[in-house]
């Protein structure tokens, strides 16, 4: 293994930033990746009295994304975070010192990513009350590929709501698989699920497309995002307000 320093502090490390490739030991590559999923989740909804719904499925970028909110959470424990767990899953171990989580069984959801959109917002994001979420945990690679999937199958209000409903939100969806199997090494996290939406069919072969793309160009994945984000906007749902 090729030892590498920390390009904020010259310590020696094994971890690689995915996006930038620079090298971050432990301490910034934690302080990163806390960073990245709080920028995704910032929004005027989400205030000190918010409740999260985290969607839980047993795949390790949905045990991360449950750990890392407790981890944000925990110098000044505020928000409700509510984990709608499949039925049967178990959400230990994780650390649950300073952190109250409530647990609300859900139906095992479709693994055909449209199917398993349409519930969720049915079922978890239309009943939401002001100032309530819903978090999925898709990473990047998953959330690129399902925005160009739900184009391409001309789904275009799944598409709409996935990347501009105002009360549901992809904290992970700036990190790439890797830094999700980096961060679960760190915290001794493991599932034997790896991903969160099943890779069959069309979706798997976009995603295959994606990951060569991303080999040379990891930027592109975010581009991907910004150009549909740029496209729909908040204001596409006025109504739901
Ligand atoms: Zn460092």
């Amino acid at each position: 293994m090729t030892l590498l320093k920390c390009v904020k502090c010259q310590r020696t490390t094994q971890f690689t930033w995915t996006l930038t490739s620079e090298p971050l030991c432990r301490r910034h590559f934690l302080k990163r990746f806390y960073d990245n999923i709080k920028v995704l989740l910032s929004s005027p909804v989400l205030t000190p009295t918010s409740t999260i719904k985290i969607v839980f499925n047993g795949s390790l970028a949905s045990k991360v994304l449950l750990h890392a909110i407790c981890e944000i959470e925990k110098p000044f424990p505020s928000v409700r975070i509510v984990v709608l767990k499949e039925e049967g899953l178990d959400v230990d171990p994780l650390p649950r010192d300073r952190i109250l989580l409530e647990e609300e069984n859900i139906p095992k959801l479709p693994s055909e990513l449209f199917e398993m959109m349409e519930q969720i917002f049915i079922k978890y994001v239309l009943p939401l009350k002001k100032s309530e979420l819903v978090l999925l945990p898709l990473t990047i690679e998953e959330y690129a590929a399902a925005l160009i999937y739900l184009l391409l199958n001309k789904k275009y209000n799944t598409l709409k709501y996935m990347v501009a409903h105002p009360k549901l939100r992809f904290p992970l969806a700036g990190l790439f698989l890797n830094d999700i199997i980096n961060y679960a090494k760190i915290m001794g996290i493991s599932s034997k699920k790896y991903f969160t939406v099943e890779r069959k069919g069309l979706f798997k072969w976009i995603l295959y497309l994606l990951e060569k793309s991303f080999e040379t160009s990891p930027t592109s994945l975010h581009s991907i995002r910004s150009f549909f984000e740029n496209i729909f906007t908040e204001s596409t749902f006025s109504n739901y307000a």
